[in-house]
């Protein structure tokens, strides 16, 4: 799949500025991003639920241009499940294959085999108020999946969802997605998401591609400082002819950005004494905030071993492990 220059105007709102992405078939696409930041346009765009202002869409070499969403060889996933209450599970699923005139026994089957897929097997005669919010989404999984969709969109689908469970489908999806091969495209703003089931996150901020690559590499090499933000917590430092406030740094000037976790009494590029401000247990880690002694008005969060038990006060002296300057 191809989008080629999309550019969406809503008025004076540019929703999408130009945005080009591929998708290769089977991938597992993450669309990351705040609020506001396009990822339900460029979702729509896709499905065929509107028509972009300028730009082009793609799927499997076609152009996209003036078809509907119901003649694209995609669905949708929507974050509120929208299931027919008064259907049985199995009538749920089999709905968009009745809508292509297949025969009832064929249709049922298929929606039993579906239900099968997300975890509700033998459960096709029930109706959707007997399900928690969990086996629902699963549900409106089945059916978008039971059409045999060449991509499947899913914009924010376990939004509605507690954290755990959240955390729970998230394995499934990845699991689900893997056995069927289909196309994922899946909007999100939650980064810890992202990470557990992409294959790749395109990062988007103002109706622009920001970055886009593995969870690792947007992680570990983040493109901009954005990104960097986005994907977890990052000290920024400012480095400008070879100083930061701390001291002298060897690694060019520009935003140097640390994570947490790499910054450790081993590190070799040198931080220097800093002191403890504060230190709170977070289970694999102990999160503090320190305070260099050179420069008393910058606060880095360090990420200290589980095994820690820093004093409030007491100084360490700190470097960083890993690093990622930034020119901008
Ligand atoms: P996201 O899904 O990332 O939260 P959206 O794609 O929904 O972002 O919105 C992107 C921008 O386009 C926002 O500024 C939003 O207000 C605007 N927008 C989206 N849809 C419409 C619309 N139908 N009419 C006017 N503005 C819209
Ligand atoms: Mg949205």
């Amino acid at each position: 799949m191809a989008i080629r220059e999309v550019t969406q105007r809503y008025g004076q709102t540019l929703a999408l500025n130009r945005v080009s992405l591929d998708i290769a078939a089977g991938e597992f696409v993450v669309l990351l991003g705040p609020s506001g930041c396009g990822k339900t346009t460029l979702l729509n765009i896709i499905g065929g639920f509107a028509e972009p202002t300028s730009g082009q869409v793609l799927i499997g070499g076609r152009d996209m241009a003036g078809i509907g969403s119901k003649d694209r060889p995609t669905t949708t996933v929507f974050q509120d499940y929208a299931l027919f209450p008064h259907m049985t599970l199995r009538d749920n699923v089999a709905f968009g294959l009745r809508m292509r005139g297949q025969a009832r026994t064929a249709r049922s089957e298929k929606a039993e085999e579906m239900l099968a897929l997300v975890g509700l097997a033998g459960r096709g005669g029930h109706r959707p108020h007997e399900l928690s919010g969990g086996q629902r989404q699963r549900v409106a999984l089945a059916r978008a999946l039971a059409v045999e969709p060449d991509v499947l969109l899913l914009d924010e689908p376990l939004g509605a969802l507690d954290l755990k469970l959240r955390r729970s489908m998230q394995d499934e999806l990845k699991d689900i997605q893997r056995r069927v091969g289909t196309t994922f495209v899946h909007v999100t703003h939650d980064q810890e998401e992202a990470m557990a089931i992409a294959d790749r996150i395109v990062v988007m901020n103002g109706g622009r591609i920001e970055d886009e690559g593995s969870p690792r590499d947007i992680y570990l090499k983040p493109k901009t400082l954005f990104s960097a933000s986005f994907m977890g917590e990052v000290n920024r430092i400012r480095v400008a002819d070879g100083r930061a406030a701390f001291g002298p740094v060897s690694v060019g000037d520009g935003t140097l950005c640390l994570r947490p976790e790499a910054i450790s009494e081993a590190g070799k590029l040198r931080i220097g004494p800093c002191r403890i401000e504060d230190a709170a247990f977070f289970g694999s880690h102990v999160r503090a905030h320190v305070i260099p002694i050179a420069a008393p008005d910058m606060r880095l969060v360090v990420n200290l071993p589980q095994a820690a038990a820093p004093a409030l006060g007491a100084v360490l002296d700190l470097g960083a492990e890993a690093y990622v300057l930034l020119k901008e």
